[in-house]
């Protein structure tokens, strides 16, 4: 049999599928229940949560979903939660998966694993098994997850995956709870040969609740915790300098409402059956139990996926898109509204292109470039993070980052409209 490194292989599959319409890649929410209680999470449930427990797709569901996904042509699966192990029969439904050959990534807390998940993962090995991590520290790490032993679960967890040689990487959610170990997890994550990364931009939650913010960190905290990497702030400086010098390209400047993969190369499908474009994205969608996946991608999906913008807004001509998370998804969970754009990654968006040196051209009315205070203060900003931010290895020797400890802007979420009768 001939064998193709995996990047060849995954080339090749999406040159194929460029410009067609198909469902390769689809996620899918096994369970919003989990043991932990994080304080940023966007959709955790209690373990106990009988009404969601009775509203989750059966393990023949699934089965049956696995079937259409490959007659459908996907081709990689990604488990989520919730915790996919909070259901007891999580491993059954994956076996049948990985026996019908779909390339599956699990996304994990880690605190439910024990040695006989472990030895049955090795036995049927996931394409990748993603562990977020809350903290460095047991005071850290529970802090943000508000239960007592789960440290020490997570690292027993990360323990029997490293000496199963499965295909482990670590990751975290940087919070105003424990952005001051960031690194340290970086550093516990080589020192073990094992892949890091994290994503500072914590969501509301999809129940329509703001908590989540709470702990978000600021415009300003965010991108200084960005740039002590210097090869992601390099990553930055390099699309900044590509958007502004093609110009209002503009990702948004399609006449439809979504500019991304979701819809045309993958979905997601929620604990209850109900298939959207992404997991981030609940406004609209289609219940596989009323019909099928197919009639659900085939219809509805398309159908979301085709609609058109309805209005101009300030991202038409915004030429530093490729710094900025906006997206219909987030427009929907921050503002209730997919075409909103979301004052707190705009604010994101520029300082990065700020603290990088870069000015960022006229786009209609932009708060963040039209409002003086707002814009002042994102120069500040700017300038203390440029003054004060060095090498990443500064960060690692710091206990409690000097910068970090004075900044105290608040964040301030827009409330969501989408069900404001609740
Ligand atoms: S930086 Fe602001 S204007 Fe530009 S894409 Fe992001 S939200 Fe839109
Ligand atoms: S989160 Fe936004 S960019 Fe990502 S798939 Fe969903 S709609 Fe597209």
């Amino acid at each position: 049999m001939q064998t193709v490194e995996y990047s060849e292989f995954s080339e090749v599959l999406h040159e194929r599928f460029q410009g067609r319409r198909s469902p390769v890649e689809v996620s899918i929410e096994m369970t919003r229940r989990c043991p932990l209680d994080c304080l940023h999470c966007y959709n955790n449930l209690p373990m106990g949560d009988q009404e969601a427990r009775k509203q989750e797709m059966s393990l023949a569901e699934h089965c049956a979903l696995l079937d259409e996904l490959v007659a459908a042509g996907c081709m990689w699966i990604l488990y989520s939660g919730g915790e996919i192990f909070a259901r007891k029969d999580f491993l059954e439904i994956y076996t049948e998966a990985k026996k019908r050959g779909f390339l599956i990534t699990l996304f994990t807390n880690g605190i439910l694993i024990n040695e006989r998940i472990a030895d049955h993962l090795a036995k049927y090995p996931p394409f990748s098994i993603e562990i977020t991590m809350y903290g460095a520290t047991r005071e850290t790490y529970e802090a943000l997850t508000q239960v007592r032993g789960s440290f020490d679960r997570c690292m027993r967890a990360i323990d029997l995956l490293l000496a199963r040689k499965l295909p482990l990487k670590l990751k975290t959610v940087p919070t105003s709870i424990n952005q001051h170990e960031v690194y340290e997890m970086k550093r516990f994550s080589e020192t073990r040969g094992v892949e890091f990364k994290f994503d500072p931009l914590v969501n509301p939650r999809i129940d329509c609740s703001q908590s989540p913010l709470a702990v978000r960190l600021s415009p300003e905290e965010a991108v200084a915790l960005e740039f002590y990497d210097t090869r992601r702030k390099d990553d930055y400086r390099r699309l900044a300098k590509e958007d502004l010098a093609t110009g209002a390209k503009t990702i948004t400047g399609e006449s439809t409402r979504y500019f991304c993969g979701g819809g045309v190369n993958g979905c997601a499908i929620d604990p209850t059956g109900t298939m959207t474009i992404c997991v981030i994205s609940h406004q609209q969608g289609y219940n596989i139990r009323e019909g099928s996946f197919r009639e659900g991608w085939e219809g509805p999906i398309r159908e979301i996926r085709a609609q058109k913008k309805t209005r101009p807004t300030i991202c038409d001509r915004c030429q530093i898109q490729s710094l900025c998370s906006m997206c219909p998804a987030n427009g929907e969970l921050e503002n209730g509204d997919a075409e909103s754009p979301v004052e707190f990654l705009c604010q994101v968006a520029h300082l990065r292109a700020y603290a990088l040196g870069f000015a960022v051209p006229e786009h209609g009315d932009c708060p963040s470039c039209t409002n003086p205070a707002q814009h002042s203060a994102l120069q500040e900003s700017a300038q203390r993070i440029q003054a004060q931010v060095g090498d990443s290895r500064e960060w690692l020797e710091r206990k409690a980052p000097p910068l970090l400890n004075i900044l105290q802007t608040s964040n301030t979420g827009a409330a969501c409209h989408s069900c404001s009768s609740h």
